[in-house]
């Protein structure tokens, strides 16, 4: 190992979850709170669970309701065209670019 690069190691290093969980692993935190663990995580609980710290939920069900509650734009009738108006335009007439001119070749000596 290389000397005075490593950071500081903690073998009994404290990790708190937010659900009440702790423990101890080895790592170079000395304590570290964590959100959700395997204890709380809906993948091993099996249950839903919100994670809900910036109200993000409220707002988004707020938001929803709102939409709800007031109604939908209606579209507006496509009006048909009539077909003589989709009738075939001549096209316009593209620019055809002109191929360059051969160089002259030189004579090589
Ligand atoms: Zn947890």
């Amino acid at each position: 190992m290389k000397r005075d690069i490593h950071p500081k190691y903690y073998p009994e290093a404290e990790i708190t979850c937010a659900c009440g969980k702790a423990w101890k692993i080895g790592g170079t935190l000395e304590k570290a709170e964590i959100e959700i663990c395997s204890a709380c995580h809906p993948f091993y609980t099996g249950q839903e669970k919100l994670l809900d710290t910036a109200g993000r939920v409220e707002k988004f069900k707020a938001k929803k309701a709102k939409a709800e509650a007031t109604p939908k734009k209606t579209k507006k009738a496509r009006v048909k065209k009539p077909a003589a108006e989709k009738a075939v335009k001549p096209r316009p007439k593209t620019a055809t670019r002109a191929k360059p001119a051969a160089k002259p070749k030189t004579p090589k000596k």
